[in-house]
């Protein structure tokens, strides 16, 4: 690793689909960058141009083992956790796990080297919320035994860890509240919507709704949500709070499948599948304290950032790969009909 006194950041997760994005900007802003990850959802394709970098190195270990004290970095930003349904919930109790003591561990290494840590939280603490739009102020409406807690409550305990850190040692941390991001580099096989419409869109396999599709999600494009990370990391005195980065843009899954299906001339049908349980019916968020603090806002149209996506997903090829969905799950446990 070359460091010519260039600022230096541990990305955790930044194998993944924003981490990786996070690795380019961060080198591209003249950073030099350890990305930690164990692959459990992140992918060696999305380093591969990364890793050519003189100023990139990979540290391929669990989130949970101690980084070395002695590496000598500014800021850490902890991305590191599966972010998509049927990942998360593969294997609950490891992502428990990844969310609460991961996130100890790299706050006890920043807190030992006086250190910025970012964190990414996200909409998902905010439950299937009662209060719309979600502001920062909400605290929320999460079952905490239900099938996603092993993701929300773990966000959730994960906060709750940077502001003890915060309060009693002074660390200096940032938490964003990210809201649902898509973009090229997802997995054709990560589960989530968009590359799940995206994916059976392009191949001509049918498209699948859960639920009637009326439920709603607000869809922010990877460049404007990197751009969001990056300023509240950069921003000074921050004294603010979590920050909900999203684009208030909401749209309801219906409506997102019949812009893609418009986008990519597809002729695929559109099947119904039964709602997973506990999934959030509506979510928007308020971005005042974004657009206050750190002057953002998306800048990236729907249309837009979905020409981008199905373009990145053609030339990835990903007609040839299924998309994951509840088939993957114990439906039983998982899904209720609606
Ligand atoms: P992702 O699954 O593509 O990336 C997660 C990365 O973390 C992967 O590279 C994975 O291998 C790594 N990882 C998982 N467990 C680990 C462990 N125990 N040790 C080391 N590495 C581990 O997901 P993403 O969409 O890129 O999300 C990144 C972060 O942003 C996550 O923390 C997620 O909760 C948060 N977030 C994302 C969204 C979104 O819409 N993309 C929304 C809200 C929050
Ligand atoms: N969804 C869907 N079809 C799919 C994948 C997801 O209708 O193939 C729905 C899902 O039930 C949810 C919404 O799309 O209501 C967003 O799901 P995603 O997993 O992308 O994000 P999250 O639920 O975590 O916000």
């Amino acid at each position: 690793m070359k460091l010519n006194g260039r600022p230096r950041a541990v990305v955790a997760g930044g194998a993944g689909f924003l981490g990786s994005h996070l690795c380019s900007r961060l080198l591209a802003e003249g950073y030099a960058v350890y990305c930690l990850d164990n692959f459990m959802t992140g992918r060696m394709e999305n380093l591969r141009s990364l890793e050519r970098d003189p100023h990139f190195e990979l540290i391929e270990q669990d989130v949970i083992q101690p980084l070395p004290p002695s590496l000598n970095v500014h800021e850490v930003y902890n991305l590191a956790c599966p972010a998509s349904p049927p990942h998360y919930q593969r294997d609950p109790i490891e992502t428990v796990k990844t969310s609460v003591l991961g996130t100890l561990a790299l706050l006890e290494f920043a807190s030992l080297r006086k250190v910025r840590f970012l964190q990414a939280s996200t909409s998902e603490v905010y439950g299937d919320p009662k209060e719309h739009p979600q502001r920062e102020s909400y605290w929320g409406h999460v079952n905490p035994i239900g099938v996603r807690a092993c993701y929300d409550e773990g966000k959730r305990c994960a906060e709750t860890l940077c502001f003890d850190f915060s309060r009693r040692r002074g660390l200096p941390i940032r938490v964003a509240r990210i809201f649902n991001t898509y973009g090229p580099c997802m997995r054709v096989d990560d589960g989530r919507i968009i590359s799940n419409v995206v994916s059976q869109a392009i191949s001509g396999e049918p498209i699948t709704i859960y639920g009637d599709g009326e439920q709603t999600r607000s869809f922010c494009y990877v460049d404007d949500l990197i751009e969001g990370l990056f300023r509240l990391m950069m921003v000074q005195d921050y004294a603010a709070g979590p920050v909900n980065l999203g684009n208030p843009d909401e749209r309801s899954i219906a409506d997102l499948v019949q812009s893609v299906v418009r986008l990519t001339g597809s002729r695929s049908e559109i099947v119904y599948k039964p709602l997973p349980l506990d999934d959030p019916k509506r979510r928007r968020p308020d971005i005042s304290r974004a657009k206050e603090l750190l002057g953002w806002e998306p800048q990236t149209s729907l249309d837009q950032g979905l020409a981008r996506t199905i373009s990145w997903f053609r030339s990835a090829g990903a007609s040839v790969a299924p998309a994951v969905g509840q088939q993957n799950l114990d439906a039983g446990e998982t899904t209720r009909v609606v």
